[in-house]
């Protein structure tokens, strides 16, 4: 069982239904129903008939095999790429995160190595602070001795 398309409307032919039309040079025109075969024979452009798929075809209205093709790659392209750049930005972080990582533990290594450099100033700062202090109570208390 063979499915025709109708010459005029791109519709299908079912076997049974419609027209053939045998042309003298042996070309058959299949039409589906009274209604196309009329307007062939009035030589209509199936192109520029209106309710026709050619017509709709040509004038852009519908969506054709190759472009459907088309918007199907760009849009696999599209994912592709989102997916690239996902997997990237992704890769990208990971590589931050390590980075980042290993920076603190280099500077938590650091500290624990020069921890005496950090520590010892302000201890010594402290003490001297300290001394000063007591030194100058001393100082004050002698004053007050002399006072008195
Ligand atoms: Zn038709």
């Amino acid at each position: 069982m063979r499915i025709e398309k109708c010459y005029f409307c791109s519709g299908p032919v079912y076997p049974g239904h419609g027209v053939m039309f045998v042309r003298n040079d042996c070309k058959t025109f299949r039409f589906c129903r009274s209604k196309c075969i009329k307007n062939f024979k009035k030589k209509r452009n199936p192109r520029k008939t209106r309710w026709t798929k050619a017509f709709r075809k040509s004038a852009g209205k519908e969506l054709t095999v190759l472009f459907t093709f088309f918007l199907c790659t760009v849009q696999a392209m599209k994912k592709v790429e989102e997916i690239k750049q996902k997997r990237q930005a992704r890769f990208i972080m990971n590589r931050l995160k390590k980075g980042k990582q290993l920076e603190k533990e280099e500077a938590i290594n650091e500290v624990k190595k020069n921890i005496h450099l950090i520590r010892a100033p302000h201890a010594g700062k402290a003490k001297q602070m300290e001394e000063k202090m007591v030194q100058k109570l001393q100082e004050d208390v002698e004053m007050g001795d002399e006072d008195l």
